[in-house]
């Protein structure tokens, strides 16, 4: 599960990571107050307005309705409600919004932390993760913070440095020195940077998080060491320890089809093919959508119905998979197991007739307990469903109606 900026740093700040500090608004009139109490916890009148979407390259991005970038400056008070104004309601652009642009619905009203001072402020690139090759946490960081760092991959592969963490010793003192040290850091610099990465590999253990990605990570002239940006994923599978986190999920952000999908209970994940298919279990479903492609069609979603495939999920099923106008035909395949395969054919023919007229040609396969039956069911209701019994069947009929 993604988040926003000013969620991620929220947790990074409850394990002792320092962060840009701000404070988040959904309406216009309350900016102004929201930056005088940031003022007073900060002591800084300079801001930096920022728009909260589940993408980045927001300070290159561009808003559409105003032409602002999603990440503003606003050297003052006088310019908080102006700037804010720019980017909040608008629909934002980005090189990470896939050719859409993002409707922006709270901004983050953040301290200025580029103050100037003897030296320049630098910016470096951090981010955690689990190298699942080598089945270990890994830190990423680079000197070249700020910018795009799939390009200095690309152009400057010798600034990107890893360290991996021994799961049995966690991360160790001598590491994050040499982290600090590879970044150029040294006296009280290095100390703070030992101290951020420590307190931020406890955060990515301590919140079940899947990736994290901070960047910038900023030295400022007087060698703070913080996050000025937060890109976290938390594990989805460990919400359940987490309510506070799982509360923060923005289903806005995400497909409408799958948020429908997981509001009723069924596994679905869209894809971009034309078959629909409907599965109990989710390795028969990877099996049926090798079928499909292997007939010479491309599966439209992955959707595992679960244990209890009975009229009311059949129907719910048949909902989502007919959102998608890219559907030109339907494969149901259910191994009875446990589910017995006649309650499912009933299913199918109650939520057939629910419909009315289907508007693609739908396959039904049911296997296992009471197939026999289950196929009778089907044939009997004089509903236009072509029912076969084996999986090449199904996949020749798929061929077929596709031809
Ligand atoms: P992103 O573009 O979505 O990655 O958003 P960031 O939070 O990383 O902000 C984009 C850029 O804005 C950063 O790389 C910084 O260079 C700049 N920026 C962020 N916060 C501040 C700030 O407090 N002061 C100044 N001067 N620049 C900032
Ligand atoms: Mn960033």
């Amino acid at each position: 599960m993604n988040l926003h900026e000013y969620q991620g740093k929220s947790i990074l700040k409850s394990f002792g990571v320092s962060i840009q500090e701000g404070k988040v608004i959904d309406k216009v009139e309350d900016a102004v107050a929201a930056a005088k109490e940031l003022t007073a916890e900060t002591g800084t009148e300079w801001y930096v307005v920022k728009a909260q979407i589940h993408a980045g390259g927001r300070g290159k991005g561009t808003v559409e309705e105003t032409g602002s970038h999603g990440v503003v400056l606003a050297k003052g008070i006088d310019k908080i409600e102006e700037t804010v104004k720019g980017i909040l309601g608008g629909h934002l652009e980005t090189a990470q919004t896939n050719g859409v642009a993002k409707k922006v619905n709270k901004v983050l009203i953040a301290q200025d932390v580029y103050y100037p001072g003897a030296s320049e402020p630098s910016e470096f690139y951090m981010s955690v993760l689990l190298d699942r090759e080598k089945g270990r946490n890994t830190i990423i960081y680079s000197t070249e913070g700020g910018m795009d760092i799939e390009a200095v991959a690309e152009n400057t592969p010798e600034l990107i440095f890893s360290e991996e963490i021994n799961p049995k010793v966690g991360l160790q003192g001598f590491q994050t020195r040499k982290i600090a040290f590879n970044l150029g850091l040294s006296g009280q610099a290095m100390k703070q940077m030992s101290k951020f990465v420590f307190a931020l590999y406890a955060a990515y253990e301590g919140c079940d998080a899947s990736m994290f990605e901070i960047n910038p990570v900023l030295k400022t002239s007087d060698d703070k060491i913080i996050a000025v940006d937060a890109k976290v994923t938390l594990d989805a599978n460990a919400l359940y320890r987490h309510p506070a986190y799982a509360a923060m999920r923005d289903k806005t952000e995400e497909d409408p089809t799958e948020v429908e999908a997981d509001e009723v209970g069924l596994n679905f994940v869209k894809l971009d093919g034309n078959v629909g298919c409907m599965v109990n279990g989710a390795g028969l479903a990877m099996a049926t959508m090798d079928i499909i492609k292997l007939s010479g069609g491309n599966p439209a979603n992955f959707l595992d119905v679960g244990g209890t495939a009975d009229a009311e999920r059949v129907e719910k099923a048949f909902n989502i998979i007919l959102k998608d106008k890219n559907v030109k035909a339907i494969l149901i395949n259910i191994f009875g197991g446990i589910v017995r395969c006649d309650r499912v054919a009933q299913g199918v023919v109650d939520a057939y007739k629910k419909f009315g007229s289907f508007p693609v040609p739908l396959i039904v396969r049911l296997q296992g307990t009471n197939a026999s039956e289950a196929k009778k069911l089907i044939e009997d209701s004089g509903l236009d469903v072509i029912s076969v019994t084996l999986l090449q069947e199904a996949a020749d009929k798929v061929k077929e109606v596709l031809a």
